[in-house]
């Protein structure tokens, strides 16, 4: 008889023993459905000894396995990868293996799905909520269930619909084949710093081995042309090249520059495609017939069937950090994937991670750098604004010498990009009667006006309402005002000022798709836009010529709220967004609105003086024991019952492990104190990096009872403070 143990696609449980059937084979990483009490569920066959090596169950309680997926086995490499990510991140081995196996990845390749389009005809019987559904569809596709998802109905709307002819079914083929990228069909010109680059690159892939390079260049520079190079070479050498990207915004014009370097576009990867198309990615990725993909962080756990190469572009990203689920950052765990499959790993980023400038200078990385602009553009100038000097007009945002240069701008006829990283109208609305601010009902967080659709709402669940007329604590008329800009209202006063100005707003709220963001890269590079205001989505990956002013309406956002790495991000963050600066022939500008221009930061920016910058950030972190000098973890514990809350993370606290080196603070209430109707109390462990931190917590979090209302997050490395 021949058993397997299998892994299953649960967070609940450990690996389980079952029976093979008589004339199957499930050889290790086999994808199979096993019984587990009632249910049917998806899992891997895994080694005997890893988890612990938990004893066998007796040959007479096995039952048998439902089936033997017909999909390629988990490779090897990308089982030693679950196992790490489960151990690192104290997260349970099913939920990591969730990622590798998506829904998709059991769904037969072969079979065709059906989705459904709308035709042009209408019902003959129009209700609000067909109506609703048919502007949501629009000219898109999808299954019954993404087009209902799509328009906030029922899926019995949809059907609806269906039945009287306004939608139309389209049999879509999940296996289409991908077309072949040519790693000849356009190679750039290359400069010889990018040349030597790529050169170094090239090397890396044929010699197939892992290794970490930092691909460090000033924006505009071209570091997007020489990693592709070394995905031309892995591509030549018959292999598969994954690149990582920090926002779903940026695919659509990536996808298209990789269609002109190569032919056709890569295989796209994140959480915006329809059901089909993940079938279709998961299948192509498994069997090694997609070559290049580029994906969300998610991507990085794809059971690849040759990866040749990983790159992981703008790596110095902190959305690479994933805040939910399994709390990973896919930078590192880009990196170990790179040591388990034996291939070298490319971060790419114009202003890295302290984290990954100190392990060049452990001599762990290779330092590649590309320190001049492609084409003999040259790096803007940055000037800051002292506000408390040059004050904006009362209820007003921009400064007077920031309105003479979009002035000066407009003028000429070139573009300009205003920068404030903060979504809606205000962050905050206020009763001037009686001093109520608007506060979410399930959040520790004010409502943020969002006048474009006449809506509050809340960033951190998602809760809206329509903005009241009467104050809600007191019922004055008329009493409630905005409080602070959000780039609604920075466009507003841009309007107001320049009444001729075309302008356009980018947030996640205007760019929620690739198509939308395709739209807006085509109409400024058309020059129907002379105004761009935007959040951090507008920061990196785009080229825009005829771009020659930035303003940073208020650089010191980024610096309140006590987090370690504040002036890091703040520094990255305006460097990037200066970078978009004079990218062609002309210079560009840039002019940062602050009230602390004598802050280390604000001057590093001004006098480019990056080196300076991360020096002192450097030391200062050392100093403080803070990453990537020592290393801390958060304990977030949560329930609706704020008692239960307290209580556990009491108990938990009276059994805080004592070492030499580690520091416990708390628990205490988390900064973010409710979320999601969650109250939540933090745990924060700070300790050298050589202290056993994951170990620590594993034996502590295991010492006291857990009640079923009380639910536990570990963030191990965190970057939110919150
Ligand atoms: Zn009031
Ligand atoms: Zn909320």
């Amino acid at each position: 008889m021949t058993r397997a143990r299998v892994l299953l696609l649960t967070a609940a449980l450990g690996p389980l023993d079952y029976r093979v059937p008589q004339g199957s084979d499930a050889p290790l990483g086999s994808v199979v459905v096993a019984p587990l009490g009632p249910r049917r569920m998806g899992g891997v066959v895994w080694e005997d000894e890893s988890f612990g090596a938990p004893e066998p169950v007796g040959d007479n309680r096995l039952r048998n396995l439902f089936e033997i997926v017909d999909v390629p086995p988990i490779p090897a490499a990308l089982r030693r990868l679950v196992e790490w990510t489960s151990d690192y991140y104290l997260s349970p081995p099913g939920s990591v293996l969730r990622m590798v196996l998506p829904g998709a990845a059991f769904a037969d390749a072969r079979r065709p799905i059906v989705e459904y389009r709308a035709t042009g005809e209408l019902p003959a019987r129009m209700t609000p909520q067909r109506s609703v559904a048919m502007d949501a569809i629009g000219t898109r596709q999808g299954t019954v269930r993404e087009l209902a998802a799509l328009a906030s109905v029922s899926e019995a709307v949809v059907r609806g619909l269906v039945n009287t002819g306004a939608l139309d079914a389209v049999e879509v083929s999940a296996d289409a084949p991908w077309p072949e990228p040519d790693p000849g069909f356009a190679p750039p010109d290359l400069s010889d710093e990018q040349a030597a680059a790529a050169e170094q690159l090239r090397a890396a892939v044929a010699a197939a081995r892992f290794e970490t390079l930092l691909l460090d260049g000033v924006t505009g520079s071209g570091k997007t042309e020489v990693y592709m190079e070394a995905i031309a070479a892995a591509v030549a050498a018959g292999q598969q090249a994954l690149v990582l990207l920090p926002e779903i915004a940026l695919t659509e014009p990536m996808l298209t520059r990789f269609a002109a370097r190569f032919g056709c576009e890569p295989v796209p990867w994140h959480s915006g495609l329809r059901s089909t198309e993940r079938r279709r990615a998961w299948h192509a990725i498994a069997s090694g017939e997609a070559k290049i993909i580029v994906g969300a962080r998610s991507a990085l756990f794809l059971p690849y069937a040759n990866l040749g190469i990983i790159t992981v572009d703008e790596a110095h990203e902190t959305s690479f950090k994933q805040e939910d689920g399994v709390h990973y950052h896919a930078r590192d765990v880009a990196v170990m994937r790179g040591h388990f499959e034996g291939v070298p790993v490319v971060l790419a980023s114009a202003t890295p991670a302290l984290e990954s400038l100190a392990m060049v200078e452990a001599g762990r990385y290779r330092h590649i750098s590309l320190p001049a602009r492609y084409g003999g553009a040259t790096l803007p100038d940055l000037a800051a604004i002292d506000m408390r000097r040059d004050p904006p007009d009362r209820g007003k945002w921009l400064a007077p010498p920031l309105v003479d240069a979009l002035a000066d701008r407009l003028g000429k006829g070139e573009q300009s990009l205003l920068f404030l990283n903060r979504r809606g109208f205000a962050p905050l609305t206020l009763c001037r009667t009686c001093g109520h601010r608007i506060q979410c009902p399930n959040c520790t967080a004010w409502m943020v006006e969002h006048r474009l659709v006449h809506r509050l709402a809340c960033h951190h669940c998602g809760h809206v309402m329509p903005p009241p007329r009467l104050c809600p604590e007191c019922d004055d008329e008329d009493s409630l005002v905005a409080c602070g800009p959000g780039v609604e209202r920075v466009a507003d006063e841009v309007a107001l000022r320049f009444p001729e100005a075309r302008t356009a707003i980018v947030t996640s709220d205007t760019l929620w798709s690739p198509a939308k963001a395709a739209e807006f890269v085509a109409n400024v590079e058309e020059g129907l836009v002379d105004i761009i205001i935007g959040t951090q989505l507008v920061t990196k990956g785009y080229h825009f010529p005829n771009l020659t002013l930035v303003g940073v309406v208020d650089a010191d956002l980024g610096l309140d709220g006590g987090d370690l790495r504040a002036s890091e991000r703040t520094f990255q963050q305006i460097a990037q967004v200066a970078g978009r600066a004079g990218r062609g022939a002309k210079p560009g500008e840039v002019l940062i609105q602050t009230r602390v221009p004598d802050a280390p930061v604000m001057a590093a920016l001004v006098a480019n003086d990056r080196d300076g910058f991360y020096a002192a950030e450097a030391a200062s972190r050392r100093r403080a024991g803070a990453p990537p000098y020592g290393r801390f973890a958060a304990l977030i514990i949560s329930s609706e019952d704020v008692e239960v809350a307290r209580g556990v993370a009491q108990r938990l606290g009276q059994k805080a492990p004592v070492a030499d080196g580690l520091a416990v603070y708390g628990p205490a209430p988390a900064p973010l104190a409710m979320l999601r109707g969650r109250h939540r109390f933090r745990l924060l462990l700070h300790a050298p990096r050589s202290f056993d931190l994951q170990g620590t917590i594993r034996e502590w979090v295991g010492s006291i009872d857990w009640p079923a209302k009380a639910r536990l997050a570990i963030d191990v490395d965190p970057y939110s403070f919150v």
